[in-house]
């Protein structure tokens, strides 16, 4: 299953979603909020929990594991 991985607080989730989805949110998180921001209905799950998890940990290093 993939998932996104902080290594410097060891904590990782997987979304549901493909690896090349989280590789995709995780170099583009930016792009990804500005759709957020101007989407009535949301985004997909797994955006909404890569996004949140970006938020936390996308200074410390994360990686995209499969
Ligand atoms: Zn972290």
């Amino acid at each position: 299953m993939p998932r996104l991985r902080c290594d410097e607080c060891d904590r990782e989730i997987s979304p549901l979603t493909t690896r090349s989805n989280l590789r995709w949110i995780k170099d583009r998180a930016h792009l990804a909020r500005e759709v957020l921001r101007h989407s009535n209905d949301g985004l997909d799950s797994w955006m909404m929990e890569s996004l949140a998890f970006l938020d936390e940990h996308g200074e410390h290093g994360v990686s995209v594991l499969a």
